[in-house]
């Protein structure tokens, strides 16, 4: 079978290099995203529009000193990089798809003390699997009926109406996509019709020269996802729903019709990769908590990615690390 996905350029830019996850590695997107624009300047001609933090897969929780870690984090960030705006892409606290409501909301509270004291830059966040109150619904005791269940509870602390929206900042567009689908005792990544519809037209308002990032916790379209399992006993790879959207066809397809899409972030595989595809990078941005605030996840180390978006369309994204390591 010919591999679906493709990278553009360099050796340098491998798939399974970026697959592998390679920490501090420093990336350009500026080759195949200019001339999609026209543009023909060279990377010292371009203008930053905005600096970005990519901040994922939290994790937060009493335990491992997570909280500590978290501080330090965000202090090393502000610190060294100065960013105009923090994306957090899900996966905020550990964990609530099936915590009773007392350790969920200790979870929270905790999280957003950190976040209140630490942090001094505007921040936008899409929601993780760990994010959703009593997905399994036996360890979280929950019913569905509870105020605060489901997407509810992230919902209502940050003052949202749907659990997608979008915004403008610094010349290019931001969509804040919900890619957690609940299904049976687990969940799958997926933009069900209504978001699906409600995307579509989002990005039809956009004006065309108007540059697009999109962020969401499940990647749509990733190489680390391939890595996550073994193949089958069959031979055939197979990369679940619950790693990687199961419409991003769709989703590809859209992009294609607004070539404006530019950069999609994600988070969830606790690794770092590119994919590029059709004009669009999707870039999944390792983890704050590295293996879950036990060390590496796989070759990734504890970090976050620094990203500068700018005027014309293109980027540049690097993966920092903050010097964590395991605590007892
Ligand atoms: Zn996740």
């Amino acid at each position: 079978m010919k591999p679906i996905l493709k990278a553009s350029g360099s050796s340098r830019r491998s798939v399974l290099k970026m697959a592998a996850g390679v920490a501090a590695a420093f990336l350009t997107g500026k080759d195949s995203l200019g001339a999609a624009f026209g543009d023909t300047s060279t990377r010292g001609d371009r203008k930053r529009a905005l600096r970005i933090a990519h901040l994922t897969d939290i994790h937060v929780k009493p335990e491992l000193q997570a909280d500590k870690g978290l501080a330090t984090c965000l202090r090393h960030v502000q610190q060294h990089h100065k960013p105009d705006l923090i994306l957090d892409t899900g996966d905020t606290i550990f964990d609530s798809m099936a915590a009773e409501e007392s350790r969920v909301r200790l979870l929270w509270e905790l999280s957003q003390k950190i976040w209140k004291a630490e942090c001094g830059v505007p921040v936008e966040r899409a929601i993780g699997n760990h994010d959703v109150w009593g997905i399994r619904k036996k360890g979280s005791k929950t019913t569905g009926s509870e105020p605060l269940y489901g997407k509810k509870w992230i919902m209502s602390l940050h003052g949202w109406e749907r659990p997608y929206r979008s915004f403008d900042r610094g010349g290019w567009h931001f969509v804040a996509l919900d890619s957690v689908s609940p299904k049976e005792d687990g969940y799958i990544g997926h933009i069900d019709d209504e978001q699906f519809e409600w995307l579509g037209q989002d990005l039809a308002r956009v004006a065309p020269r108007t540059p697009v990032l999109l962020f969401c916790h499940i990647p749509i379209l990733s190489a680390a996802a391939f890595f996550k399992r073994e193949p089958d006993e069959s031979g055939d790879w197979r990369v679940p729903g619950s790693r990687m959207l199961i419409d991003a066809r769709r989703l590809k397809d859209l992009f294609y019709k607004h070539r404006n899409v530019k950069v999609c972030l994600s988070g969830h595989l606790h690794v770092v990769d590119r994919v590029d595809y059709l004009g669009v990078s999707y870039l999944c941005g390792g983890a704050v908590s590295g293996g879950w605030w036990r060390g590496n996840c796989q070759e990734c180390e504890p970090g976050y990615a620094v990203i500068d978006l700018y005027t014309d369309g293109t980027f540049d994204n690097k993966y920092v690390t903050y010097g964590w390591k395991p605590q007892a």
